[in-house]
């Protein structure tokens, strides 16, 4: 009996994303196999780990929502063979046709499976900054994808969104209407964050982070992340939230990882330059509050420096 429960642990969980586990789903190139977070929505989550030859790069979350007339996807991937997998993964739950794909952000694991879903005459929708960014960084984001993830790189090309949005566009789909929003600046240009109202589920993107720590990039105005997290997502009240990365969860979970970690961070910095205190000593600020967050070697010190540097003129 123990024996049995054991295994059912070991085996029976793939919802739960780890950077400890290289690879749950070793029969295809995603990460895990896509989980029913509710009626008719589906995620893949991915590794909440950096990218690697293991994870194929599937280190974020790729979902998809059946209408009843069509299935929109949200994220391409980090690659070809990424959307194609997916692809395979969604046709196994439905015939129903793939309508559109809408992207995150301009990141790499969010529009580098791109060229596959153009190549299938499904039209891909994002921000205008988000389509800037991937515009700019896109020949760099697929270098690294080849250096890391070998053959599984393979058939990736370079394709630019069909479609952009600025404000918010509604769409209506079967039963379904979903609202695409930017809620304004957060993590990288362009955030977008797809809401359902009807279902009180947001797919969020990277403005929300739990299982590992949120990334702070060069320019990431954090006070103004906090602020759009307070004024414009906290109103909305999601029941459900599938984050950018690390399983599906609610709103106060990605609150107190993602603004609240946010808040202790520019309160840490902020006494350090009270004493007056350099960028050498920024960097090792105490975060070990957050030290069981996935990624948190990666990122603490470096979140650190960023937002010393954003702090230094306020
Ligand atoms: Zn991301």
């Amino acid at each position: 009996m123990k024996r049995i429960l054991v295994t059912a642990l070991l085996l029976g969980s793939p919802v739960f994303a780890s950077e400890d586990i290289p690879d749950q789903y070793p029969q295809s190139v995603l990460y895990s196999k896509p989980v029913e977070v509710i009626p008719h929505v589906f995620s893949a989550i991915g590794a909440t780990a950096p990218p690697t030859y293991d994870n194929a790069g599937h280190n974020n979350n790729l979902s998809f929502i059946i209408t009843g007339d069509g299935v929109i996807v949200v994220n391409s991937g980090a690659s070809f063979k990424l959307a194609q997998a997916l692809h395979t993964e969604i046709k196994a739950v439905t015939n129903q046709p793939i309508k559109l794909v809408i992207v995150e952000n301009g990141q790499g694991h969010a529009m580098l499976g791109n060229g596959y879903w153009v190549a299938q005459g499904v039209p891909i929708l994002a921000h205008t900054e988000a389509a800037a960014e991937f515009e700019d960084g896109a020949a760099q984001d697929l270098a690294s994808l080849q250096r890391y993830a070998l053959e599984n790189a393979e058939g990736t090309v370079i394709a630019m969104p069909t479609e952009t949005f600025t404000d918010n566009k509604t769409i209506t789909m079967g039963d379904v209407t979903l609202e695409v929003l930017h809620l304004g600046p957060a993590h990288s240009p362009g955030d977008t964050q797809v809401w359902i109202p009807q279902w009180s589920l947001m797919i969020a993107g990277d403005i929300a982070f739990h299982e590992r720590m949120p990334p702070i990039f060069e320019g990431t105005c954090t006070s103004c992340w906090i602020e759009t997290w307070d004024t414009a997502l906290m109103p909305l009240n999601p029941t459900y939230v599938i984050p950018g990365h690390g399983h599906p969860t609610n709103l106060a979970q990605v609150t107190r990882y993602t603004r609240d970690y946010l808040l202790d961070l520019r309160a840490k910095i902020g006494a350090h330059l009270e004493d007056g205190g350099d960028l050498a000593g920024a960097y090792y600020v105490d975060q070990s509050a957050w030290r069981h967050l996935d990624t948190f070697e990666e990122l603490a010190t470096k979140n650190a420096g960023v937002v010393f540097a954003e702090m230094e003129f306020e």
